[in-house]
């Protein structure tokens, strides 16, 4: 078994190889890949290869790792060509902010003009 794989949790079963995923760029603790349902016309998921819950869980990563985490992000969306038009990055957490996948994720969302939040 991988180490710390949930395999009920569908990116842990992304991040193991054990079911489809568009992937555009990973390392050895981080994957990004194309959101199934975009809300944009890029719409990248990261996520870290460790499961976590959630970011309210942060405090279960490595601070170095978390750091690397964010690192992580803004180089998936530069390589997306989003640096110069501006994107957006959200991670829900819980209920009221609609979480539905809890293995934490961050959502890089771009390539057109966003609205506003909330
Ligand atoms: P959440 O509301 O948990 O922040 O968002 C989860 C996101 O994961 C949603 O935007 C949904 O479209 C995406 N998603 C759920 N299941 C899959 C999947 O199996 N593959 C991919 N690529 N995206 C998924
Ligand atoms: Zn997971």
């Amino acid at each position: 078994m991988t180490d710390g794989l949930v395999t009920d949790c569908i990116f842990c079963r992304i991040v193991a190889g054990r079911a489809p995923a568009d992937v555009v760029a990973q390392d050895d603790e981080f994957v990004a890949f194309r959101d199934a349902r975009p809300i944009a016309p890029v719409h990248l998921l990261v996520v870290p290869r460790r499961h976590v819950a959630s970011l309210d869980q942060i405090d279960e990563l490595d601070e170095a790792v978390a750091g690397r985490m964010l690192r992580f992000v803004v180089a998936a969306a530069r390589e997306a060509g989003m640096q110069q038009s501006g994107y957006r990055v959200i991670s829900n957490i819980g209920r009221d902010a609609g979480q539905m996948v809890d293995h934490l994720h961050w959502h890089i969302v771009g390539g057109r003009r966003l609205g506003g939040i909330g």
